[in-house]
């Protein structure tokens, strides 16, 4: 008898992980308390428009990218897809010329010197480390490990290389900075505030620097940033062909209420009934904070790591569906704009900014979506009194500030709407909103990361919580770890 898993979730994690599980051959069934699959990475439609939730771009794509190898093992195409140049365009305070990370590293090599002279000995160094950190992350190491053959997997993974990168895994971003007398450049910093800020929820003083390394460095060829054609909702509409290509079952609109070592409790949300079911292996698709929830017996092994976890941040987004004339001409499909040198980046003073392409599926003719997001503290969400109020405040600066680049008025926004922390719980489950995953911080990256075993045998973690898991590239990985550790422990 093939053995039975029970995934809990269908974000882009629980979706691979079931999708791989169920070719290598056994029986799998994922619950999700969601109308659509995919989660932060699905999407809604209104008014002919397909707007992406959250992610609106993709790492992994190109050849040896993790998710090609992931649709390439499942033998399902590869979805339509075309490379981000500039994979961003930056503008910073006050400035009207962008910062572009161009595809071309020569061209962005040409770029960075014109806008940061004097940065390159931090950029070669960081692509040295880029280039090693890939290598061992293309040979699967499991982190941080937790029995005998989580660390067999790791050691397989060291070479020689791997051990130069070892001493820089005590910096920060900041720390190469000063060893390279570069902290002083108020401007690169700021830059590379705003970007880190995007990957690892914090900027340079705290990002890990061999995890800024790769975030830093995924952009350019042969690697790149990549916009799906349609809308990300394909991502997901692939791994559930996957699903059932090999017989998985997926049931949505079933939220599971209790996680126990060998069972679960499913509420099917539309006629409210509760059934318990048992599984060899569960994988839960949910944030840290929502498993220590849903399996109350790990919240002892958890306890400590929550307490010392900085507040993980939620997201604001504004969503417009607007007529071509809103967009300037050459719009590159993603920006992001930092309005004030003064105060934390995100609450009101940066944006990142998808636009689609004409006829890249996500709009009807002759218009486009615009998504702006910022990050913004979830409890202020929560503690407000006068929430409608709030988020009207929120809508209004992000269309003030991005009225400054677009063309946005009565007569060219067609469709507008916004979502909060308190969205993002609803729709996607997650403790009170928060999104992105963990900071990636030197007391939180590698060896020191939540593992995807948890101390209940059987029952694993999966996701954006654990490590690599950012981005859908990232939660794509710690999926193919799981699978690997189950295999192993069968
Ligand atoms: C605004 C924003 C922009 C982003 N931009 C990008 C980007 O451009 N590129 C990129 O790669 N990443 C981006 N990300 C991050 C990326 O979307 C996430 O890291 C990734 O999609 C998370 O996937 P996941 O599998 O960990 O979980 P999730 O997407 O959170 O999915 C979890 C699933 O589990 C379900 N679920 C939760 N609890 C239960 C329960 N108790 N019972 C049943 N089902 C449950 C939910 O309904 C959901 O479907 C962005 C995120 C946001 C919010």
């Amino acid at each position: 008898m093939p053995k039975k898993i029970i995934v809990v979730g269908a974000g882009i994690g629980g979706l691979t992980a079931a999708a791989l599980l169920a070719k290598r051959g056994y029986c799998v069934k994922i619950y999700d308390q969601a109308i659509v699959p995919g989660g932060c990475a699905s999407t809604f439609k209104r008014k002919g428009f397909i707007f992406d939730v959250g992610a609106t771009q993709v790492a992994g794509l190109e050849e040896g990218g993790i998710h090609r190898q992931i649709f390439t093992e499942l033998g399902i195409p590869i979805p339509d897809y075309i490379p981000c140049d500039p994979a961003c365009a930056v503008f910073l305070p006050g400035e009207t010329k962008a910062i572009n990370i161009w595809r071309d590293p020569q061209k962005w090599s040409i770029e960075r010197q014109q806008q940061f002279p004097g940065s390159e000995p931090f950029w070669q160094l960081l692509n040295k480390l880029f280039q090693i950190s890939l290598r061992f992350q293309e040979r699967n190491p499991v982190l941080p490990p937790r029995n005998l053959w989580d660390l067999t997997q790791l050691v397989l993974a060291l070479r020689a290389e791997t051990m130069l990168t070892v001493p820089f895994s005590l910096f920060t971003v900041l720390d190469l900075l000063r060893f390279l007398g570069l902290e002083k450049d108020y401007r690169l910093k700021t830059f590379l505030d705003i970007q880190l800020k995007l990957f690892s929820q914090t900027g340079t003083e705290e990002t890990a620097s061999l995890y800024a390394a790769t975030a830093l460095s995924l952009s350019q060829s042969p690697r790149g940033l990549y916009h799906l054609h349609g809308s990300m909702q394909v991502l997901s509409d692939a791994l559930l062909q996957g699903i059932e290509k090999y017989q998985g079952e997926i049931h949505m609109q079933h939220r599971v209420e209790q996680i126990e070592a060998d069972r679960v409790s499913v509420r099917n949300l539309k006629t409210k009934q509760l059934h318990q079911e048992e599984a060899d292996y569960i994988i839960a698709n949910t944030t840290v904070q929502d498993l220590v929830k849903l399996s109350p017996e790990l919240s002892s092994s958890y306890s400590k790591r929550l307490e010392n976890l900085e507040r993980p941040s939620g997201a604001f987004v504004i969503y417009l569906g607007v007529k071509n004339l809103a967009i300037p001409p050459d719009c590159p499909p993603h920006l992001q704009f930092l309005y004030d040198y003064q105060g934390p980046i995100g609450e009101n003073n940066s944006l990142f900014v998808s636009v689609s392409s004409p006829g890249d599926g996500r709009a009807p003719d002759g218009q486009a979506t615009i998504i702006a997001s910022s990050f913004t503290d979830v409890d202020k969400w929560w503690q407000s009194e006068n929430y409608d109020q709030l988020k009207q405040e929120y809508t209004q600066c992000a269309l003030e500030h991005l009225g400054k680049y677009f063309n946005l008025s009565a007569q060219t926004i067609v469709h507008q709407e916004s979502a909060t922390p308190r969205t993002f719980f609803r729709y996607t489950g997650r403790d009170m909103g928060i999104v992105g995953g963990i900071g990636q911080r030197l007391s939180t990256f590698g060896p020191l990361a939540i593992a995807n075993r948890t101390a209940i045998a059987g029952l694993y973690l999966v996701g954006d919580s654990t490590h690599p898991g950012e981005g859908t590239a990232g939660v794509s990985y710690s999926a193919l770890t799981v699978v690997r550790q189950i295999e192993s422990d069968c």
